[in-house]
């Protein structure tokens, strides 16, 4: 790597979907951009499809969005494709100054606790984990191959989801079954969207003028996946999902926690088959499954019509995170703050309103005026008599993978 080589090009690949964004990285910004500036920003959906769809936006040279609709075959196509939008804004993915391609992998197991150069062995143990994300780490692994066949000579960076969360002790990751069986098949809890947890940790300690290592915080990442974990002192102690993301929180489309006797049920009572409980738990419930729609926005406008199915739907949500707000106070003991992320998090300010509602007992509060700002930025919303703060908290995933990525082949 070149000293002037600063740009970390981090990759999200999905099964039908690149998302990507090309950072500076530039640890001297007397010299050029601030570390984490944005350069360009981009999305290929439906790859395999007639109707694929780029869209980039050229930050750097302040251009318009352009979109491209026409098929797009596979994930190699879409980031040729996504190489070629970048090398017209002169950003190309054959630049001296790109240092390492930093990728969003879903599942490390219990072997990767940090970020890690990606060669052989490494790629092969990722693969060895296919059995337990079979949804995830095949797209993230074909995004990583891709990449290399692209730029063989550059360090390729794999920052893991489950990375953050290898800090959970034994008894909150291990769940109460046969211990045999469980190591066999390597049924544990693992725990997702560590990134973003590890970054708004952080960040929540910063906004309270504190170490990471001297506050107690509640992470609710309320996405259309959702999570939530108990960070003591900058390290997760527990997290809200499994082995695999269903467990937990209600979500967008997931059911999150229920009884697992309820599968048994689907199958022999209502003689469904084992592909579509996997679809009816993972696709199929959740918000969606309650009232029809998994967007918070349009169930809070059919709250204000008077729509009971969407009421009922919005109840059950947050009395499971009120359940989780509660277990995660008793697990820390003391809580210093409760920060609220990603889309929901971060826009729906009757979700923030009702979850922390009648909690004043543990020190919690939040203020109608702070609560309903709209700002990008991490700030509170509690009352400055609250024993325990209440924060909005952007994440983004995107900047902490980049900084992990760029660290690691920097140092
Ligand atoms: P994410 O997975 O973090 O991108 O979050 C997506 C979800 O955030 C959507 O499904 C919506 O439910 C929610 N969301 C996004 N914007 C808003 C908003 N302005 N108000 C309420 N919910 C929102």
């Amino acid at each position: 790597m070149t000293a002037t080589a600063t740009r970390v090009l981090v990759l999200n690949s999905g099964s039908s979907s690149v998302k990507y964004q090309l950072l500076d990285m530039n640890p001297d910004s007397r010299g050029g951009p601030a570390a984490g500036t944005r350069l360009a920003v981009g999305l290929v959906e439906r790859i395999g499809e007639e109707t694929s769809r780029l869209a980039h936006t050229p930050l750097a040279t302040g251009g318009d969005k352009r979109e491209t609709e026409g098929p797009i075959a596979d994930h190699g196509a879409a980031l040729k494709a996504v190489a070629a939008e970048l090398s017209a804004d002169g950003l190309g993915l054959d630049s001296p100054q790109l240092a390492a391609i930093g990728h969003r992998v879903v599942h490390g197991g219990l072997k990767f606790t940090a970020p890690t150069v990606i060669d052989d062995a490494v790629l092969a143990e990722i693969e060895r984990l296919v059995p337990v994300a079979p949804l995830h780490n095949p797209a993230n692994i074909t995004g990583i191959r891709t990449a290399q066949a692209l730029r063989p000579d550059l360090p390729q960076v794999a920052v893991f989801d489950t990375a953050f969360h290898t800090t959970m002790p034994e008894y909150a990751a291990r769940y109460a079954i046969d211990v045999a069986t469980a190591d066999a098949h390597r049924i544990r809890r693992y725990g997702f969207h560590g990134t973003s947890h590890a970054y708004v940790s952080r960040k929540t300690a910063e906004l309270l003028g504190k170490d990471p290592s001297e506050v107690n915080v509640i992470v609710l990442h309320l996405g259309n996946g959702a999570s939530a974990s108990a960070v003591a002192g900058g390290r997760c102690v527990d997290t809200s999902m499994g082995l695999t993301p269903l467990e937990g929180l209600v979500m967008g489309t997931r059911s999150g926690d229920i009884d697992p006797a309820v599968t048994f049920h689907l199958k022999r009572v209502a003689g469904m088959s084992e592909d579509d409980v996997d679809v009816l738990l993972n696709k199929k419930s959740g918000l969606v499954g309650l009232c029809g729609d998994n967007d918070m926005r349009e169930i809070r406008r059919r709250i204000d019509e008077g729509d009971e199915r969407a009421e009922l739907a919005f109840d059950i949500y947050i009395h499971r995170l009120k359940k989780y707000i509660g277990a995660y106070t008793a697990v820390l003991g003391r809580v210093d703050a409760v920060a609220f992320t990603a889309g929901v998090g971060e826009n729906a300010a009757p979700v923030r309103a009702a979850a922390l509602a009648g909690l004043e007992e543990m020190g919690l509060a939040v203020d109608a005026d702070l609560n309903a700002v709209r700002s990008g930025e991490p700030r509170l919303i509690s009352p400055e008599c609250a024993r325990v703060a209440a924060a909005v908290v952007p994440t983004d995933e995107e900047l902490e993978i980049a900084q992990q990525t760029y660290a690691l082949v920097s140092a």
